[in-house]
């Protein structure tokens, strides 16, 4: 699903072939991949969808910004439109008259004969009308915590999210109302390049261990926003191509495989936590302390 830097790119694909332009016309085909406008005794699926697109005509788009995993694209008459990719999303640029299936949900025309598509196969992303200077509190982004490329992301800031915390720190970075922008594949690769395990409880952690995080945590976030993402199914970037980050992975997808560490005689484990694939080397990444608290 797409993280941050898949998130990112196409932030920029956006920033670059969508600022300056208008919208002429919008179809929006399911109301249901909308967010905060369907209440349960609210409009119904034709108003609401005659409603976004009456929202969205006649508008300029005037940039495209990022909060985690959430695209921000900010339009002329104080309108926002937020969109979450969820698992399966895409967000693109495309040609008029490309080819488009059933779930192209909502196809915008933009004034240089372009369109912008958001198309999501199994429909866990949305979009949002939102107004600009309220955003904050929409459906979308009010939960949403410090960015995880962002300045106010601190290596101290890490220390205090996970100090005291009895959770398991792969979890605890996975919580998007702490630090936003991790997901499943990151939080492996980030967890494996600063030699921790992911069982490894958040209190456990000493501070040279956090700084190490830290500094894991931007360096292949920095990485995989200059390859474009990671295309393992669905993901394309701002101009329908996939990324490439995909070659770079270290643990993540490798069950099997010998561990890439230099000197490390590993191979790398699957293991299920929460639910979730989790994918680590069990000779160069810390285990949980164990018998913590209990007499020796
Ligand atoms: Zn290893």
């Amino acid at each position: 699903m797409p993280e941050l830097p898949e998130v990112e790119t196409v932030r920029r694909d956006l920033q670059e072939h969508l600022v300056g332009r208008s919208v002429e016309a919008v179809t929006l085909r399911r109301a249901e991949v909308v967010r905060g406008m369907a209440a349960t005794d609210g409009p119904g699926d034709q108003d609401i969808c005659r409603a976004v697109e009456a929202g969205l005509t006649g508008l300029t788009v005037l940039k495209a910004e990022r909060l985690g995993k959430n695209l921000i694209v900010g339009l002329s008459d104080g309108v926002t439109l937020l969109v979450n990719l969820g698992m399966t999303g895409q967000l693109f640029v495309c040609d008029a008259c490309a080819e488009l299936d059933v779930h192209a949900h909502l196809i915008a025309e933009l004034s240089d004969g372009m369109q912008l598509v958001f198309r999501d196969t199994r429909r866990f992303g949305h979009i949002e009308l939102a107004r600009s200077e309220s955003i904050g509190e929409s459906f979308t982004l009010r939960n949403v915590g410090v960015d995880a490329m962002s300045a106010q992301f601190t290596s101290r800031r890490l220390a205090e999210m996970l100090a005291g915390r009895t959770a398991p720190v792969k979890s605890a970075l996975l919580d998007q109302r702490r630090v936003a922008g991790l997901g499943n594949i990151y939080v492996c690769e980030a967890l494996f390049r600063a030699g921790i395990g992911p069982e490894v409880r958040c209190d456990e952690l000493a501070h040279e261990e956090v700084t190490r995080l830290h500094r894991a945590i931007r360096e292949v976030l920095r990485e995989s926003i200059a390859a474009e993402g990671t295309t393992i199914s669905d993901y394309v970037t701002g101009r329908r191509v996939p990324g490439s980050f995909q070659k770079r992975l270290r643990v993540y997808g490798r069950e099997g495989e010998p561990c890439l560490k230099r000197g490390c005689r590993g191979v790398i484990q699957r293991i299920v936590q929460s639910n979730r694939s989790t994918f680590c080397c069990p000779q160069c990444q810390r285990r949980p302390e164990t018998n913590r608290g209990e007499p020796s």
